[in-house]
């Protein structure tokens, strides 16, 4: 985190678009191919199953997806560590003056800012310069599973959605019930997702939802073309 920052806000940014962009992921990628399928065919049943496929595929893949780049930012974190403590041990003096140099330019008088880098450096130098220098703190140290099973967890709560729409609603109007729905549960998400970050909420629900829809428009465009031509 870099300082200046409200921490809490921060912090909970992370997760929380973690999580707001998992549901949204699984919401549009699921609504999607249900309005895709359900233009081209009638079948109830295949609807339903190819909707329930889309969702364990997609939390496969963001478990996936997200455990590969969480783990390469761990890695690079864990390079990072390794050369300050190379750093460290070969400089001291060099980066005793490193971190008060941090401390003068967050607004310490020299002799302050010397006084606060020394007893830093004496209490734990690595961790001094892992905060102060390269930004990473304890709560923002990559977690690649914890990541993986998130973003998976996210996903499939949001897939759940539109697949409850088809389930409940009559065969007839599966794509009228699940578009709805979706674009009210996007738009409704985008307006949670910007308040707890403290953006506007009106624009993100707009914005998403007029994707959400751009999505469903294609996917049931692409369902009627090949619908008609099978
Ligand atoms: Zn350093």
């Amino acid at each position: 985190m870099r300082h200046g920052d409200n921490p809490h806000r921060v912090n909970r940014i992370g997760w929380l678009r973690a999580g707001v962009l998992g549901a949204n992921d699984g919401i549009v990628s699921t609504a999607a191919l249900i309005v895709g399928i359900a233009a081209a065919s009638t079948d109830r049943h295949g609807i339903i199953l190819a909707g329930t496929a889309a969702l364990v595929a997609g939390a496969m893949s963001m478990a996936a997806g997200e455990y590969v780049s969480v783990s390469s930012q761990a890695d690079t974190e864990k390079a990072d560590l390794e050369l300050e403590k190379r750093h460290l041990a070969d400089d001291p003096a060099a980066e005793l003056e490193e971190l008060a140099g941090i401390w003068r330019d967050r607004g310490l008088s020299a002799g302050l800012a010397l006084e606060v880098a020394k007893e830093f450096t004496a209490k734990d130098a690595l961790a001094a310069h892992a905060r102060d220098e390269l930004g990473l703190s304890d709560e923002f140290v990559a977690r690649p599973v914890q990541a993986a099973v998130t973003s998976a967890l996210t996903f499939s709560a949001g897939a759940a959605l539109p697949l409850a729409a088809a389930l409940l609603a009559p065969p007839q109007a599966i794509i009228l019930a699940v578009s709805v729905a979706s674009l009210l549960f996007l738009a409704g998400l985008g307006a949670v997702g910007a308040a707890l970050g403290g953006a506007p909420r009106l624009k993100a629900s707009v914005r998403v939802a007029f994707w959400g829809a751009v999505a469903l428009g294609a996917t049931a465009l692409v369902g009627r073309l090949f619908g008609a031509a099978v």
